[in-house]
């Protein structure tokens, strides 16, 4: 037997049938496999952030989730919209406006350029190559872009899954050549934004996190004394990770507002009227989805049982744990009417793909489910279908909902 991660907190006690956003999950899996979504969880989310973090804005980096339902219900709720690509633009000008929307992400194409410029949406710049067709476009175009620099900290978030600071990176400008670079954007007529500084993903160590904000804030101002120039914001990039594996307890996010209001009530001058913001991605929406697939075929082999589902990696690749870590572990998984049901088997959870790496649950431990029975997947609000290779096997994509 291998432990599965924790259920997530509002579903963890419930009995019976699984309950998403008052229906229960055998309603909301008319079709299978789907994804369910609950706004309300993601508002949960937002709550807590405002009670740890008074003052500082909150942006959601939509790649996490970009379905356009459910960004429409939480954008009111956010500050702003991060976004990485043209098409992930054009679905968070659709519910924020442009001035809310920053861009950001290596190798942005002059199409994509254009647009966030005609928009009015602040470009991240990614390189010197990148910020030099910024402003030739936007002198063809006849805007004042707004401009950021996305830097290369050289500080780490340790502790974080996905580390993207510190070393050779394609994302940002590596720190010391940033001043050069801002002088470079203003000088050149660009309306400049600010610092964007993303060190890591997937951290659950409030200290890692403070520490590397700290960093942060300490690396901004001094970027800022070399520019001559006050950030008008301060992108202190996310990490927020989720307990998605036995073991993983929460982010403590008061003790991470507590630690970042000490750093600000003392940062360097250069900063005082600053606007600080955090971009975090599945911290706001993991928890808020689950993944429902019905049981086809329940079989032995070599005296393991195997629950054979009607999807798999090709919607939920993260929880076969081929997305980005290193060690494959079980998410959080229930026969979906047995909750807090006893333990009866130990038993694997594949997909229907004809390739060994389609396993959602390994040797984890459950009531016994039957064919027709309903699995449930928890955490996969963040990462999910949009991460996943739907077209991999020719199996129809998941559904997904919004409560
Ligand atoms: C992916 C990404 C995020 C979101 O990461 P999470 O781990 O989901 O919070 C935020 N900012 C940037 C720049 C990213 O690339």
């Amino acid at each position: 037997m291998k432990p599965a991660g924790p259920i997530p907190p509002m579903f963890a006690d419930q009995r019976g049938m699984l309950t998403i956003a008052g229906r229960g999950a055998d309603a909301w899996a008319q079709q299978t496999p789907v994804f369910v979504y609950d706004p309300a969880i993601v508002t949960g989310q937002v709550t807590r952030f405002r009670a740890a973090l008074p003052g500082i804005d909150l942006h959601y980096a939509i790649k996490a989730n970009p379905h356009a339902g459910l960004l429409a219900a939480i954008a009111p709720m956010l500050d702003g919209l991060d976004v990485a690509s043209g098409g992930e633009l054009a679905k968070a000008l659709a519910v924020k406006p442009a001035a809310a929307i920053s861009f950001a992400g290596p190798g942005k194409r002059d199409e994509e350029l254009a647009a966030a410029i005609m928009a009015g949406a602040t470009i991240n710049v990614e390189s010197e190559g990148e910020g030099a067709r910024a402003l030739a476009l936007a002198d063809r175009l006849g805007r004042r872009p707004r401009l950021a620099v996305r830097v290369n900290p050289d500080v780490e978030l340790k502790g974080s899954g996905m580390k993207m600071g510190g070393r050779p990176s394609p994302f940002g400008v590596d720190a010391v050549r940033v001043p050069a670079l801002v002088r470079q954007l203003i000088g050149g007529g660009a309306d400049w934004r600010g610092f964007h500084i993303y060190a890591g993903s997937q951290a659950l160590d409030a200290g890692a996190i403070a520490d590397t904000q700290a960093a942060t804030v300490a690396l901004a101002a001094r970027l800022a004394e070399e520019v001559g120039q006050a950030p008008p914001l301060v992108n202190l990039g996310g990490g927020f990770g989720v307990p998605y594996f036995s073991g993983d307890a929460p982010v403590d996010v008061t003790a991470v507002g507590a630690r970042l209001a000490a750093t600000l009530a003392e940062r360097p001058m250069i900063l005082a009227d600053s606007r600080f913001a955090i971009e975090l991605g599945r911290w706001l929406v993991a928890e808020a989805g689950v993944y429902l697939a019905r049981i086809v075929d329940r079989k032995e082999s070599g005296g393991e049982t195997f629950l054979i589902l009607d999807g798999g990696l090709n919607h939920q690749l993260a929880a076969s744990g081929n997305f980005g870590t290193v060690v494959r572990r079980n998410y959080p998984i229930a026969i979906a009417h047995r909750m807090s049901g006893p333990v009866e088997e130990t038993v694997s959870v594949v997909g229907p793909l004809c390739t060994p790496l389609d396993r959602l649950g390994d040797r984890v431990a459950l009531p016994r489910a039957e064919v027709g029975d309903l699995i449930a997947i928890f955490l996969a609000g963040a990462y999910g279908a949009s991460a996943s290779p739907a077209a991999f096997l020719g199996h129809p994509p998941a559904a997904e909902l919004v409560a």
